[in-house]
């Protein structure tokens, strides 16, 4: 197994909430489960074949932000994959369960999964868990990040030539982003932007990516073969209202390197300012433009 830096989380810190969410219309409420006892079986299609999808997002003050996104984009998943899993109240009354009993005392990463469930046959699992967020993450917040660019090896119409491929969905299936992460580890860099072998900006392996330029904000639309972040969402809306506009544009690496700044929005992490791309120094000035606090107020830190 790798290190806690090799795969880019601490794993310092034993505190772990776990609610199981039953599936299907008269399923009974969920439940917290003993986060030291084994919940999936061996055979578990998750487990075998990452057959599943999931979300990630923030719980602040004991409160998850943007649920409504996360569930949206989580039915998406699960109707790419053929899934039904629990209905949005179920998900909601989990999401409650595990939230409250997590507490305002400190930030959380509260994911959902949802697995086509045992190979033997049998209901889908569906489960939660919380952790507490990792230092990685708070520091990638607090001092931004170098970043290597990866191809990713596919073109950026893979997405509408090969929908097979899921690649707009999250899918449990991320042991390549894991890969990646270790690759840029290795060679001293906290994360990844990948690029499509057509040389376009796709996003990051667990982010999105986002540039200032001009006094607006641009970003890769999700036909290039990206899924579509809820940071990015909830922030545009926030920057809207303010009269900031959010562009989805086609980006070359060139973009990047010119931009006034880069960052990496996710729901844990947040807002990753980009410093460095492999060996070019980013502009580290003010953009004019304040994504961190449009960020925070999209996810109610602000
Ligand atoms: N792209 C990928 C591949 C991701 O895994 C994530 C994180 O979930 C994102 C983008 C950013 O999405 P979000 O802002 O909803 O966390």
């Amino acid at each position: 197994m790798g290190t806690a830096a090799e795969t880019g989380t601490d794993r310092t810190d034993d505190a772990r909430v776990v609610v199981l969410v039953a599936g299907g219309p008269e399923g009974p409420r969920p439940r917290v489960h003993p986060s030291d006892q084994p919940l999936l079986l061996a055979d578990d299609l998750a487990a075998v074949r990452g057959d599943g999808c999931f979300e990630t997002l923030l719980v602040v003050g004991g409160r998850p932000a943007k649920p409504e996104r996360h569930l949206a984009r989580l039915a998406r998943s699960a109707a790419s994959l053929g899934l039904t899993g629990p209905s949005p109240e179920q998900w909601l009354a989990g999401i409650d369960l595990a939230a409250r009993r997590w507490g305002p005392d400190s930030e959380a990463m509260l994911r959902l999964v949802l697995s086509r469930g045992p190979e033997r046959g049998g209901r889908e699992t569906a489960y939660i868990t919380v952790a507490p967020v990792s230092g990685v993450a708070l520091r990638a917040r607090a001092d931004g990040i170098a970043v290597t660019a990866l191809g990713r090896g596919y073109a950026s119409d893979v997405a509408a030539s090969a929908p097979w491929l899921l690649l707009g969905s999250k899918t449990l299936s991320y042991a390549a982003n894991m890969a990646a992460l270790r690759h840029a580890a290795a060679a001293g860099f906290d994360d990844v932007i990948y690029l499509s072998s057509d040389g376009e900006v796709l996003e990051g392996p667990r982010s999105t990516v986002v540039i200032a330029r001009g006094g607006e904000l641009v970003s890769p639309p999700a036909e290039v073969g990206i899924l579509e972040g809820t940071t990015l969402a909830a922030m545009a809306e926030i920057a809207g209202a303010e009269g900031v506009r959010v562009r989805r544009e086609r980006l070359l690496l060139t973009d990047l390197l010119a931009a006034d700044a880069v960052w990496l929005l996710s729901s844990v992490t947040l807002c990753a300012r980009v410093r460095r791309v492999d060996d070019v120094t980013l502009s580290t000035g003010d953009p004019g433009i304040d994504v961190v606090g449009m960020v925070d107020r999209a996810v109610g830190r602000g």
